[in-house]
């Protein structure tokens, strides 16, 4: 018995040993910041001071200021300078910002500029439903509350036409490399071809490039916080009534290649 009990001993005396001394599994690791401190519906519609809580991107053919999520800021940076060491040394182009950040009241301006026509369109909305004229907006502008511009993971790069990155382009050497080496750094091309995403969403934008480790997870909390009506968009600017929850569509038909971006290699 003695012996016995001399063993159990020794065996929670080990036991409670290893317990002590060894590695304890993070019960709860650190998650992204995903808001930085802002309110979760403020931060996925564009509503706060980007100024505050982002970095501003400064580069040599920046006509105006942008701004980007530090992270963002610091994967963006690290592929411009890539691409200068790997390209042809007789290619001119480089890779700059032409549009990143947007607040709400920004893309509100974009958005009414083009529903009362005073921003040309494809067509003249002359004659046009509210209907129609919401359709010819939504292929190239997202509705304010909406956009990915809002969440600091976004930007336009070059120039906003798809002629520029394709044969013939002055931008065609650079989408090639940014399309095989990109997702290195974490970035996708959201809007690529309408067939790809079965038709649904934005036409394709070859400019607009997203850093998928971060907007993955907004893309999903904004769709989230969409369907339990904590974002609403009704009466927040002209035409919302009409968009009401067509919103959706635009947000989630993005595509696959960002699902593989998800983790950057460098
Ligand atoms: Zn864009």
């Amino acid at each position: 018995m003695n012996k016995m009990f001399r063993i159990q001993y020794t065996i929670w005396f080990i036991f409670s040993l290893f317990l002590v001394c060894g590695e304890k599994p993070d019960a709860n690791p650190p998650k992204t910041n995903l808001y930085l401190g802002i309110p979760k519906t403020d931060y996925l519609t564009g509503k706060f001071n980007a100024e505050k809580v982002f970095a501003k991107v400064t580069l040599d053919d920046s006509t105006r200021e942008h701004y980007l999520r530090p992270e963002v800021k610091t994967a963006l940076l690290k592929m411009i300078t890539d691409f200068e060491d790997q390209k042809p040394q007789n290619y001119k182009q480089n890779i700059f910002l032409v549009s990143s950040f947007r607040n709400f009241s920004h893309q509100k301006g974009i958005w009414e500029s083009k529903y009362t026509g005073k921003k040309a369109m494809r067509v003249p909305i002359k004659d046009k439903t509210p209907n129609e004229i919401v359709s010819l907006i939504l292929e190239f502008s997202s509705a304010p509350g909406t956009s990915r511009h809002h969440w600091g993971t976004d930007f336009d790069i070059n120039a906003l036409e798809n002629s520029y990155f394709e044969e013939g382009g002055k931008g065609k050497i650079l989408y090639d490399w940014m399309k095989i080496h990109a997702k290195k750094y974490g970035f996708c091309q959201p809007y690529n071809s309408l067939a790809q995403r079965g038709n649904k969403g934005y036409q394709e934008e070859k400019w607009h490039w997203s850093y998928a480790p971060i907007s993955n997870q907004l893309t999903k909390a904004w769709t989230d916080s969409f369907l339990k009506s904590e974002i609403t968009l009704t009466g927040t600017f002209l035409g919302a009534e009409i968009l009401a929850d067509g919103a959706l569509d635009y947000v989630t038909s993005i595509s696959s290649e960002c699902a593989l971006a998800n983790t950057p290699s460098l």
